[in-house]
Parts: structure tokens; C-alpha cells; sequence
């Protein structure tokens, strides 16, 4: 059903892939989570965190702890503080934990009766700490202490305050308790912890680097997208250039679909709630959707594009002969993502799924897998991205369907995987209830994982909508469902790719990809001829008829990340030819036009 899809990689309190199990702590609502790597930096981080709280509780002793995890950028803390934090602040609470860390307090573990811990809570005025003692269904909870400092907590914690020595506070931003806008908003204080001071400097590096990176910064400045307030938050207008970059990809996406044997569909945005029912999104899925009324009948907006392509699938009799039957949409869904989860791009409110769906007999599943493996890594090839993380989750705890078919779909994922030679890390339980699923994770130029492709068999919808083939005997028999999706959110894609390219993408989905820059005035008719030339080509281009200097319209050129200049003097016009520079390689020289349309012809087509 695509629902993590939208994800965004790194927000959850675990620290990297899963293995064996080292800590655990109550999350707000007072259930246990579990550090499931022997990470020994999670502990490191978690230790940074009591720190970092020991030093604000020192210095706004009036300060009232919510949680503290850690994260896989790091750990953090919510605050409950009357005075705001502010960046200045952060080297004060930074020199009061240098203060804790030299004393090298021993993190020492205790215990206490749920009464004394309310107790003890209560008079210290920490009434987040006792809301998350009350969801806690044990007899007795379990406390860290280091100097002063008194935490909730089930650890564990590395020896002493000494050991947490490189580390950084990083920013503060604003936090709803237990993620509810309804509740009041606290005060998110990020930090960094490593075990050496050359890892904490290489890592700050990197942070400088994302920054200079950060999609919604470019997206603003090479004119891609917005937001804009009049019309809500977390839903994308695409500006011309942006637009041209999307259209691009989806045409690319539209063709090579076709050319695998998928058929196009393209299904409503609303639909009866009714629907919804039946597939199960209304139990499962309620608060994400955006439900309404309409002639006194229910409706919902799609947060999914599944069932649309079930009825298309189920509106006539099909034979085993037409199997697999493909179904592809770039279908847009809406969910009701809380204000304060939403992130540019990477989390939003209305997106693009390259979204398919497949129904198949079993005995085809391993084969399937196979092409949309082998799919899914050209494509990703295609937009520059050749490490992967490939993940395959297993049948959880509570499933549907008989734990035989989840076995045999299991095995077909596997085989596929072997098939195409592929190394993946298992997820033990943690499949979809509906049938087990691969992911794929692409890694970014600064190695940062982003989950996109995912494909999923699905045993739940093929039994509610009850949909069949009529197979070789003529009987029905039931049919086998995958979802799929390569690039998953195409917002989201988009947003990576701004990041991966720092904004200088690639000459192929280039909005613009050639400007053309004559001297003065006199070259202009000419340059205007050039651009003619090119337009007929297919090339994408630009004339800069502003009344500037060379250099300035090359900067604004260099700025704006188009690939290649085409500067135009006297000497151009006299031998019908331009001056190509390349926003890299700088001068290539000078070409005859003819030349520089077979080298731009061919390396589009190339797509490099
Ligand atoms: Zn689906
Ligand atoms: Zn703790």
C-alpha cells in the first residue's frame, strides 16, 4: 500500500540497520523502544543527551524534561522552557556540559516502585516525566543518575560523563509533545556526539554541506518551486523551471513503463468512502485521510492510488492468459500529515507516486520481482545513483492471510534477489501486514541513504475486493497483488535530486540547458538565430538579451546551473560558429554550430 514510501529516512529514534538489541528507553507515551544495533555511538549519544539536559537543568532550573533519544544524526532533548532558545545560547549550555564531562560523574543505574518514581517526579515538577511513568505498565521503572542529575530511563549508558568528549550542540527547533499540535510545543535541542573529535569535525563538514545543498534554499533561488502561504502549507506549486525538470522525468518514467509492458491508467482523486472500507485504508489509514461530504454522501481524497487501480483491474473478466497485467499511474495522493512532521519536498501534504500495481498468478512472482528489480536499478541508474541498500522485511506478528503464502512470497522475494545478484540485509517482522516487501535505498553524493523503490506483494486486497482470473480449468482463482513504486514520491525524488546535484542537474533534465550570451547588441540577431537553431534540435535554451557585461550574464549563467554557454562575439558571427563554455569545464572553444548540436544531441540522448 505505499505508505512508507513517503518517508523520510532518519527521523526515526533508531541508529542504523537492525541486528541485535543494546538499549532500550520509554518513548512519551511510556512505551519501550529498543535500539536494535551494538552501536555503541547510539549509547554514546543517548549519555550526550542526560549531558545536555544536566546542563540546561542547571542553568533554567526552572526547565521541565519531556524525552531524549537518540537519533541517527545524533540525539536530542525536549525542552519545556518559558524563555526561547536561541542559537547564541548554545555555547552557555555547551561550557556547562564541559563542566559535567570533566567531572566524569559514573552513570549509575537504580530502580524505583512507580509510586516513589511519582514521587520523586512530582516534587522535582517534571510532569512530562510523570505522564510517561503512567503509561508504563511494569511495577517498578528504572532511573539513571550522573552528579545531580536524576533521569527516567532504561539505558544503557557508557561509564562515565568523561566518555562523552566530542560533542556539539547543533540547533533548536520547536516540538510538539507526543508529535499532537494540540499539545503544547516544546523546545527541540539537537546535538552531536563521536567518540573522536576528527569524526565530530568531518561530520560538521558535511552539515555545512547539506546546508549549502538544502533543496528549499535552491529551490528558491534557481526558481523550481514554492510554498505558498494563501494556499497551506505542504502542498508544491512547480515554477516553470521546476515544472520543465519534472515533466522531463515523467516522460522519461511514462516511456520506459511503456517499453516494460505497462499499461497506462489514470484513476480520480476522490472517491466514496465506501472504497476505503472495503480496502481496509479507512481502519488502518483514518487519521492520515482527508475525509468529506458531498450530496450527504461520504467521500475521501486518495491517500493511495491502490484501489482505483483494483477496479480497473476487477471491471471485466480476466483469463490467465493476460497475466501479469501491469497498471501504471503517476498518481497524486494526499495525506494528512501534521503540520510540524512537514519538510520542503521530503514531507508533504499532496505528491506524484510512480505508482504501479501488478496482478499476477503466484507461480510468476519470482520472475516479476526479477524485471521490477532490474527496473527499478536502471532507472536509479539513469539519474546518476549507483549505491544501493536493499532491504527485505519478513511477515510480522500480526498478518493476514495464511503464514504459508507469506512464506512462499518471501521466497519469491528472495530468489529475485539472488536472481539479480543482489545483497540485502533482512528485516525480521518487519513486513507490511498484508505480505512481506523489499526496499531499496539509494545513497546521495554525501552518502546520505534516502528510502525510494519499494515493491510489496499484497494477499489482503486481491480477498477484499475478491479479484480473480479465470484460469487454464476455467475456474476463478484468486490473484496475486504487487505494489510497486521506483522513484516513490516524485516530489520527494525531486527534492533528493536537488541535494545530490546541489542543484546542477544532470544536461538531460536540465530546465534550461543552453544560454546563449551575445557580447553587444549587434550579435543579438544572430544569437537569436543560433537559439532557433538549437529549438529545433530539441535543446532547451535561453537568449540573454539583458544589456550586461559578458561576465555578468556569465555568472548569472554559472548561477542559475545551466550546462552550457554559447557566447557570441564579432568574430562568431563572421565564421557562423559559437563560443562553447561548459559550467564545469569552463572554455571548450570555439564550434561550428552544427558541431555543438551533434555533441549536445548526442549527450542528452546519452543521458549523462
Ligand atoms: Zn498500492
Ligand atoms: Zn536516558
Amino acid at each position: 500500500m505505499l505508505w512508507a514510501s513517503a518517508d523520510f529516512v532518519g527521523r526515526l529514534p533508531l541508529c542504523g540497520s537492525l541486528k541485535e538489541v543494546v538499549g532500550s528507553w520509554r518513548n512519551s507515551m511510556g512505551n519501550r523502544e529498543t535500539l536494535k544495533q551494538p552501536d555503541p555511538l547510539c549509547m554514546l549519544r543517548h549519555s550526550a543527551a542526560h549531558v545536555m539536559a544536566q546542563a540546561v537543568k542547571r542553568l533554567y532550573p526552572q526547565v521541565k524534561l519531556a524525552i531524549g533519544p537518540p537519533i541517527e544524526d545524533g540525539f536530542y532533548y525536549d525542552l519545556d522552557l518559558p524563555a526561547q532558545l536561541t542559537d547564541e545560547d548554545l555555547p552557555k549550555i555547551e561550557a556547562e556540559m564541559a563542566k559535567i564531562i570533566t567531572a566524569n560523574y559514573p552513570f549509575q543505574q537504580s530502580f524505583m516502585t512507580k509510586n516513589e518514581a511519582v514521587k520523586f517526579f512530582k516534587e522535582q515538577g517534571e510532569i512530562y516525566k510523570l505522564q510517561i511513568i503512567e503509561g508504563i505498565p511494569d511495577e517498578r521503572v528504572s532511573i539513571y543518575t550522573d552528579g545531580e542529575f536524576v533521569d527516567l530511563c532504561e539505558g544503557p549508558h557508557v561509564k562515565s560523563t568523561g566518555e562523552v568528549k566530542a560533542v556539539k550542540l547543533l540547533s533548536v527547533a520547536g516540538a510538539y509533545w507526543r508529535g499532537d499540535e494540540r499539545n503544547k510545543q516544546l523546545q527541540r535541542l539537537y546535538g552531536m556526539a563521536y567518540f573522536r573529535q576528527e569524526d565530530l569535525e568531518a561530520h560538521l563538514k558535511r552539515l555545512e554541506e547539506a546546508k549549502r545543498r538544502d533543496h528549499r534554499k535552491l529551490g528558491k533561488e534557481l526558481g523550481l518551486f514554492s510554498f505558498e502561504e494563501l494556499a497551506g502549507p505542504g502542498v508544491v506549486f512547480y515554477h516553470p523551471k521546476g515544472a520543465r525538470a519534472r515533466w522531463i522525468i515523467e516522460d522519461y518514467l511514462r516511456q520506459a513503463h511503456l517499453d516494460r509492458g505497462y499499461q497506462p491508467v489514470v484513476t480520480p482523486h476522490i472517491f466514496r468512502t465506501e472504497i476505503w472500507k472495503r480496502s481496509g485504508h479507512l481502519d488502518y489509514y483514518r487519521d492520515y485521510m482527508l475525509l468529506f461530504e458531498f450530496e450527504e454522501i461520504p467521500y475521501g481524497i486518495k491517500p493511495m492510488n491502490c484501489p482505483g487501480h483494483v477496479l480497473i483491474f476487477a471491471s471485466t473478466l480476466r483469463s490467465y492468459r493476460e497475466l501479469p497485467i501491469r497498471l501504471f499511474e503517476l498518481g497524486t495522493v494526499y495525506r494528512n500529515e501534521k503540520s510540524g512532521v512537514l519538510h520542503g519536498l521530503l514531507r508533504v501534504r499532496g505528491f506524484t507516486q510512480d505508482d504501479a500495481h501488478i496482478f499476477l498468478r503466484e507461480d510468476q512472482l519470482v520472475d516479476e520481482i526479477s524485471e521490477i528489480l532490474e527496473f527499478t536499478f536502471e532507472v536509479l541508474r539513469t539519474f546518476g545513483f549507483l549505491e544501493y541498500e536493499v532491504e527485505l522485511s519478513t511477515r510480522p506478528e500480526q498478518f493476514i492471510g495464511t503464514a504459508e503464502a507469506f512464506r512462499q512470497a518471501e521466497d519469491a522475494l528472495r530468489k529475485a534477489l539472488v536472481s539479480q545478484r543482489i545483497t540485502y540485509v533482512v528485516r525480521e517482522g518487519e513486513g507490511a501486514f498484508y505480505g512481506p516487501k523489499i526496499d531499496v535505498k539509494i545513497k546521495d553524493a554525501l552518502g546520505r541513504s534516502w528510502q525510494c523503490g519499494t515493491i510489496q506483494c499484497d494477499f489482503a486486497l486481491p480477498e477484499r475486493f475478491d479479484l480473480t482470473y479465470a484460469g487454464a480449468d476455467g475456474k476463478p482463482h484468486r490473484v496475486v497483488m504487487l505494489h510497486r513504486a521506483l522513484l516513490g514520491s516524485v516530489e520527494r525524488f525531486f527534492g533528493m535530486l536537488i541535494e545530490h546535484y546541489a542543484g546542477a542537474f544532470p544536461l538531460w533534465f536540465s530546465p534550461v540547458q543552453v544560454a546563449v550570451i551575445p557580447l553587444t547588441e549587434r550579435q543579438l540577431s544572430f544569437a537569436r538565430q543560433v537559439a532557433e537553431r538549437l529549438r529545433t534540435a530539441e535543446v532547451r535554451v535561453e537568449v540573454d538579451e539583458r544589456n550586461e557585461k559578458m561576465e555578468a550574464k556569465i555568472r548569472a549563467a554559472q548561477l542559475a546551473q545551466i550546462p552550457y554557454m554559447l557566447i557570441i562575439g564579432e568574430r562568431e558571427v563572421t565564421r557562423g560558429a559559437v563560443a562553447v563554455r561548459h559550467r564545469r569545464e569552463g572554455d571548450l572553444g570555439q564550434m561550428a554550430i552544427e558541431a555543438f548540436v551533434e555533441r549536445i544531441k548526442k549527450e542528452v540522448g546519452s543521458r549523462q
